[in-house]
Order: structure tokens, then C-alpha cells, then sequence
């Protein structure tokens, strides 16, 4: 009881002092060689050639295609405005099948053009969009399903694409979470009509900003490279609708150094996952998520699901005890899309319909990872959460102050 209690007493909730002195953050940027970037920006300076698919550029996606083991890989400035051409060059209209349980921008994209994103609950165990709800939700305004890999971990890519094929619907993939990863032995990027990938900062792996848009189908991505540059078809000829979706080079340039990183990077997620596996082993209604080992896997996300009726405390104020600590824990994705503006309002009565993602966007929370962190502090965060579950109840009083404060 004694030694419970002098843990208790070291958490920052209770003594004012927080265990680290600087904030760990979730998504903090992974940084390939340094003088490898600088040489590529040096040449490119020299070559007076910063956007509107540079050498840079051009080489960042022949390595992609190599990597993903798809045809066509067209580089983007950001994932949504790549998810936003690619829904437009696949023609959807009326109403697209989406998770609620994902990044707002998956949303986002479609309401942007006036598609209505109807909300598909997700399997509790995969996080993702459960086929059979998303069969249910199919009416004949339906043109379509964006699946999302969340967390990394695929779709259930079958199910989906069979009930596409059925329904002559298009099915594309977010894979913003899912760069590196594979769905039985095949990368990630070849599967549906089209995936979209994010490379901003806070992902694993990054260009600053950017994101591309991978493909099989080559007529799919002639539309969206005349898409992403204005319609250009060449000089001063303009053949169709277009915005700017561009990437440059200084991203390209990241790109290409990040690609040569990517191991490493991958390398450091996993030896944290399983640091925070074996220091979180055991402990009652605090569960790491799990990846598929046969397959391959970025393991950027380490995603912790708190069920507060076995833990003894809720994830909100888990992550109280966690950001007293300066360990800035994140609520993913909280709150859900469908309750988020204008969704909120256009559908006042979805959350009746998504019990299993209102339950996950309770439950979830994401911590520290990358190469910014490692053993060292991994372990003492571990020990933070335990001491918080094993104290559930000298806690309370010292939560609801903590609780005023924010
Ligand atoms: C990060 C993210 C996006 C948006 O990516 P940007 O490159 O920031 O535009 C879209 N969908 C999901 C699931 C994401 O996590």
C-alpha cells in the first residue's frame, strides 16, 4: 500500500511536477539525412526549377510507383486536395459511403463539391467500416465508398470491393495512415479504383506537406494530372477542368530523402510499439492495439483503447494524468466526423446510427511515437499509466481539480 501510494504521489496530477520537462508530442516529425535534403535543395536553387513537375518531382514519383508496386503515382500538395481530385475524376456525385471514425478531411472532401458523405459505422475490432453496414446504407443516389485504413490497418478490401462490384459503385481508398503497408503481401496503393496518401508533417513519413494519389488505371491518371494543373495539357492548352494541386520540389526533395529514411523510421515505430506493448502487458481495460506482424506495417500510430468500466478510469482523464506529465496524448478521432460542423447539423440524428464509432471516439487514444522518442521515455509513460489505473479512486480528487484548470 505504501510503495502504491509513493507512485501515486510522483504523478505530476498530484505533485505539481511533471515527469518530463519538455512536451512529447504524438506526430512529431521524422527527419531523413539531413545533407542529402540540403544537396538536393542546393541543386535545386542551382537549377532555378522549383514547382510544375520538376526533375524532383518527376523522380519522387517513379521511386513511389517502385515502392507501392503501382503504375501511376501523381505527387499532390496535400492528401485532401488529392482526395478531392480523385473524387472528382472518378465522377461521384449524390452520396459517397464514408467512416465517421477518421481525419474530417475524408469528409471534407466530398461535402467541399456538395456529395453528401453518408456515415457508415465501423467493426469495433478493426476500427474500420464494417461491410455490412455499408451495404444498408446503399440508396440510388449511392456512387460511391471511401474506405479508410485507420491506423495503418487495411479495410476489409474483399468484402469491399465485392459489394462494389455488385452495386456498380466506384471504391477508393484513403491510405493516408497506410504508407508502407501491405493487405496480404501487396503494398497498399494498388487496391480500389484509387488510394490517396498523406505525407504532411505529422505522418511518419513527410515532404512538409504533400500527398499523392496512386493508381492502376492509366486513363484515371491522365485525369488526374490534367486535374492537379489547371487542365494543362500543354503549353497554353487547356483541355479541362482544373485547380492547382501541384507539388514542389523543396517537397519533392524531402520526399526523396524521407524514402531513403524509411526503414529507419519504420524501425523506430516498431521497436516503440512493442515497448509500449510489453509496459502496458496486463494492465485491466488498457489495450494496445495490434498490428498484423505477417504483414508489412508502419506502426506510426500507437493507439491505446481505455475501456473505463475495466481501467477504473475514462479516457479523457487518462489523458489528464498524461498531459500533467507534458505527455501530450492525443483523443483520436475525437470528436467523430458526424459530429463535427456542418455534419453535426445537416444530420442531427447520425450518432444513433454509429454506436460503434461513438463508443471508439470514447475509448481512444493515441501516444508518443516516431524517432522523437524511444525506451527512455516510453518506459516512464508506461509506468505513469499504471500508476494511474492501479489508483483509480485516490485519483478522483485530484482529477476534477486538474479538471478546473483546463
Ligand atoms: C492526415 C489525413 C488526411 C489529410 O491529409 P493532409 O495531407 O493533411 O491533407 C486525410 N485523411 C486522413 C485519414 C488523415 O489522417
Amino acid at each position: 500500500m505504501i510503495a502504491q501510494l509513493s507512485r501515486l504521489d510522483e504523478l505530476a496530477v498530484v505533485s505539481g511536477r511533471p515527469r518530463f520537462e519538455e512536451k512529447l508530442h504524438v506526430g512529431r516529425p521524422n527527419i531523413g539525412d539531413r545533407a542529402a535534403l540540403m544537396g538536393r535543395i542546393e541543386d535545386m536553387l542551382d537549377r532555378l526549377w522549383l514547382t510544375n513537375n520538376g526533375p524532383l518531382v518527376q523522380e519522387f514519383e517513379a521511386r513511389l510507383a517502385d515502392y507501392l508496386g503501382v503504375e501511376h503515382v501523381i505527387c499532390m500538395c496535400n492528401a485532401t486536395v488529392a482526395l478531392e481530385i480523385a473524387i472528382r475524376a472518378l465522377g461521384l456525385t449524390g452520396e459517397v459511403i464514408v467512416p465517421s471514425f477518421t481525419f474530417v478531411a475524408t469528409a471534407h472532401a466530398l461535402q467541399w463539391q456538395e456529395i453528401t458523405p453518408v456515415f457508415c459505422d465501423v467493426d469495433p475490432a478493426s476500427h474500420n467500416l464494417d461491410p455490412r453496414q455499408v451495404e444498408r446504407l446503399i440508396t440510388p443516389r449511392t456512387s460511391g465508398i471511401i474506405g479508410v485504413h485507420v491506423w495503418g490497418r487495411p479495410c476489409a478490401i474483399e468484402e469491399l470491393s465485392e459489394i462494389a462490384a455488385r452495386r456498380n459503385l466506384k471504391l477508393m481508398f484513403d491510405a493516408a495512415h497506410a504508407f508502407g503497408n501491405s493487405y496480404g503481401g501487396q503494398m497498399i496503393g494498388g487496391f480500389g479504383a484509387v488510394e490517396i496518401f498523406s505525407f504532411h508533417a505529422t505522418k511518419f513519413f513527410n515532404t512538409f506537406e504533400g500527398g499523392a494519389v496512386a493508381t492502376n488505371d492509366a486513363e484515371l491518371a491522365t485525369k488526374i494530372r490534367l486535374m492537379k494543373n489547371f487542365g494543362f495539357a500543354g503549353y497554353d492548352n487547356v483541355i479541362y477542368i482544373g485547380t492547382n494541386g501541384k507539388m514542389s520540389e523543396v517537397s519533392a526533395a524531402m520526399g526523396l530523402t524521407s524514402l531513403e529514411s524509411v526503414d529507419t523510421f519504420i524501425a523506430a515505430n516498431k521497436r516503440n510499439h512493442h515497448a509500449y506493448r510489453r509496459g502496458l502487458a496486463g494492465l485491466p481495460g488498457v489495450q494496445v492495439i495490434a498490428y498484423d506482424d505477417g504483414e508489412r506495417c508502419n506502426y506510426q500510430y500507437m493507439i491505446v483503447e481505455v475501456d473505463e468500466a475495466a481501467a477504473g478510469i475514462s479516457r479523457d482523464d487518462l489523458v489528464r494524468v498524461l498531459h500533467a506529465e507534458n505527455v501530450m496524448a492525443r483523443r483520436y478521432f475525437y470528436p467523430g466526423c458526424h459530429e463535427m460542423e456542418p455534419y453535426r447539423s445537416y444530420f442531427p440524428h447520425s450518432h444513433l446510427l454509429l454506436p460503434e464509432t461513438e463508443k471508439l471516439t470514447q475509448r481512444v487514444m493515441s501516444l508518443p511515437s516516431g524517432t522523437a522518442v524511444g525506451p527512455d521515455e516510453i518506459g516512464p509513460i508506461c509506468e505513469i499509466i499504471r500508476a494511474a489505473v492501479e489508483n483509480p479512486d485516490a485519483l478522483r480528487p485530484y482529477l476534477a481539480a486538474a479538471d478546473g484548470r483546463h
